[in-house]
């Protein structure tokens, strides 16, 4: 295919990130890779990307958590509902087998339908988690009562959201035996 390089005022910085699909001169193209270091360096600061989950307890919040996504200046790239078999969620969760808790944990995960999402924002790991709001839904609806497990989770385990914790942990739980849509859900 023939390039030329010119100004396309039709698509907005923002509308650039990996994975991104744009229209231009009605082409659709796919965004797959940076074209050097230094572009790469530059966009990796601004847009990133996290793994949000709606965990089984929220439901029938989904509507409204999708909303917050959007009031707080999120773009949801990609999104699915599937269902976690238990050795997925025991996969998942891996870090913490052992825990008490982690039986109970793997139940609840693969008890029901979950919805997994890749949102697109500036600092989006750190954005996200601040906020989902602490782990326990109990402890979050005193010190961060605006919060989504404020708001929508039920205790210290069923907590209506999942978000990565760091871009290690994204690279992790990306992996497509956990979104095994790989194509519509692969982060990294
Ligand atoms: P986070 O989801 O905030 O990153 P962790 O990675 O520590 O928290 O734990 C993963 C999930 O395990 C939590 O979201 C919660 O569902 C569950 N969990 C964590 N700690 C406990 C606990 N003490 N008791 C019951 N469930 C827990
Ligand atoms: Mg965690």
């Amino acid at each position: 295919m023939f390039l030329k390089r010119c100004e396309y005022p039709g698509v907005t910085i923002d509308e650039l990130y990996l994975g991104a699909i744009i229209t231009v001169y009605a082409r659709q193209l796919k965004v797959v890779d940076y074209g050097d270091v230094f572009t790469r360096k530059q966009f990796e600061c601004k847009r990133s990307r996290t793994l949000a989950i709606i965990k089984p307890d929220a439901y029938a919040h989904i509507g409204k958590i999708i909303d917050a996504i959007y009031k707080n200046e999120f773009t949801i790239n990609k999104m699915k509902m599937l269902k976690w078999s238990p050795e997925q969620a025991q996969g998942f969760y891996a870090e913490h087998k052992g825990k008490p808790f982690f039986d109970s944990l793997v139940a609840f995960m693969s008890g029901d339908v979950i919805v997994a999402m890749e949102l697109v924002a500036d600092r989006a790991v750190e954005k996200w988690r601040e906020l989902i709001g602490p782990t326990n839904s109990l402890t979050a609806r005193s010190s961060a009562p605006n919060s989504l497990r404020a708001l929508f989770g039920t205790d210290g385990s069923k907590n209506a959201v999942h978000g990565s914790d760091s871009s290690k942990r994204l690279c992790m739980e990306s992996d497509r035996r956990f979104c095994p849509a790989r194509d519509r859900l692969r982060i990294l």
